[in-house]
């Protein structure tokens, strides 16, 4: 099984960024979550790749591979 690559940095809410949200659907995550991957970004010299994370996988919303 591959894992989807999460969208890039620019695209996500500051709480998908945070891993306060699922970053397929958005919904708040309590408990059950799993990582989704790493989120690439950078803006300027700043490198901005940060861990996201998903609902109790696998979440509904998440694309296919
Ligand atoms: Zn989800």
């Amino acid at each position: 099984m591959t894992a989807p690559e999460p969208p890039p940095v620019d695209q996500l809410t500051r709480a998908q960024y945070t891993g306060w949200a699922c970053v397929w659907c958005g919904k708040t995550l309590w408990r059950g979550a799993a990582s989704a991957g790493i989120s690439r970004g950078q803006s300027g010299a700043h490198v901005l790749d940060s861990e996201v994370y998903e609902c109790a996988p696998p979440c509904g919303k998440r694309p296919s591979a």
